[in-house]
């Protein structure tokens, strides 16, 4: 009996403290609320409703099957998004650009449609107005550098429609940048991180002030991109690889650069990303928070649940509701007011403004375009690139005026 009353007091005890936690955490977020780095609901309106936002089932107040709709997004204290505009690997020289500029009018069209939800945004100030409003700041991360097309006119389009962050690649190496599945033995190593033209396209992205995104790169590019950024860089979605060693994951020496750069790692919640299996629990989640702390420091953690992009989500945090109680297992695992508030908003916000000073639009925009054979694609014209063989042509006249004409004095 007596010890039946001893478990009954230290059962309520817990719950208790649990209910405290979770108060505290929601008594922040009023105030703090999430700025997520990648989610990929404009990735399921295309699959569902092939972007077609006014049939009754797309309705994001009553949207079932997705891990986003609106009420879950209050529920959550989510107060800023990167929508992941995204298309895979296969669209690559093909229909890459036209795509990616759907997902860019979807995404407008969300804030169009809930203006009383979505605030479309594009800047660290637009972030905190949409908070004064209590509304979800909206902006746009490009996942896969495919989706320029290896463009910097592309690059600069895509910028002034609201691209914020490019992920420079996907699962696929572009012509100028190497990716993750290099790193696994699955891919072959091409740029051997950024190629001459990457660097050009990093140096656009600073002038613009558009983020770099490293999750998806290989780690070579991970490493040119921390050397040569003039400013911090993201991981919009990627978890710590000493904890789970899955090559999206970010290894140790990456996470020191990091660091020194005062950049920013957002965890992502996929579970094969953060324990190797299907199976994984929101304590786990919590470990690689706690993790990429000790090694990179506080204000180089963040969130990035990858939601509507994975199947698999950790026991705890099935979907986008569930950021309250991620943040009470912080303070109960004793994280201060103030990192709280960093992994919630302050540290994106702070990377943001970063890339915001160091950006500078009165610098010379880069021009130098890929080189035509660096090209792949087989549907390609050459226009602007034809001066080539017009100079074959101008020499091919030469030897034609020269020939005769030595000819002529005997010299041939
Ligand atoms: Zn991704």
């Amino acid at each position: 009996m007596a010890m039946s009353i001893i478990w009954w007091f230290w059962s309520l005890l817990a719950i208790c403290a649990s209910d405290t936690f979770r108060e505290k955490a929601e008594e922040i977020m009023k105030t703090t609320p999430v700025i997520d780095g990648h989610n990929d609901l404009p990735w399921q309106l295309l699959k569902l409703f092939n972007n077609r936002l006014n049939v009754s089932k797309a309705n994001l107040n009553t949207l079932t099957e997705t891990h986003t709709n609106i009420p879950k997004l209050k529920a959550g204290f989510v107060g800023g998004q990167f929508w992941s505009a995204y298309l895979p690997c296969d669209t690559q020289n093909k229909d890459a650009v036209k795509r990616i500029l759907e997902q860019m009018d979807v995404i407008h069209r969300m804030c169009q449609r809930y203006p009383e939800t979505f605030l479309c945004v594009t800047s660290s100030s637009g972030i905190r107005q949409a908070f004064g409003e209590g509304k979800v700041a909206s902006l746009i991360g490009v996942e896969g550098g495919h989706l320029i097309d290896s463009s910097l006119g592309v690059l600069r389009a895509l910028y002034h429609l609201g691209m914020r962050y490019l992920t420079l690649t996907h699962n696929c190496n572009t012509p100028w940048a190497d990716n993750w599945m290099v790193d696994k033995g699955d891919d072959e190593a091409e740029s051997e991180g950024l190629s001459v033209f990457g660097k050009r396209v990093l140096k656009e992205m600073n002038r613009l002030g558009v983020m770099i995104d490293l999750s998806h790169v290989s780690v070579a590019t991970m490493k040119d991109a921390l050397e040569y950024s003039e400013a911090p860089v993201i991981f919009s979605h990627s978890s710590a690889y000493s904890l789970c060693d899955h090559r999206r994951n970010v290894p140790d020496d990456v996470l020191q650069l990091v660091k020194s750069k005062r950049s920013l790692v957002m965890v992502n919640f996929y579970s094969y990303f953060v324990s190797c299996s299907k199976d994984a629990t929101l304590s786990q989640v919590a470990d690689h928070l706690d993790y990429i702390k000790k090694v990179a420091g506080a204000e180089a953690v963040g969130l990035g649940g990858d939601y509507d992009g994975v199947t698999e989500l950790p026991a705890g945090l099935e979907d986008v509701s569930k950021y309250p109680d991620l943040i009470a297992e912080l303070l109960r695992r004793n994280w201060t007011e103030t990192e709280v508030r960093g992994v919630l908003s302050e540290n994106l916000l702070r990377v943001f403004s970063e890339v915001e000073l160091a950006s500078n639009n009165m610098q010379v925009p880069e021009e130098e375009p890929i080189q035509l054979d660096e090209l792949g694609g087989s549907c390609r014209t050459d226009y602007g690139y034809s001066q080539a063989p017009s100079i074959h042509l101008q020499i091919g006249a030469l030897l034609a005026f020269l020939v005769p004409l030595l000819f002529s004095l005997n010299l041939l």
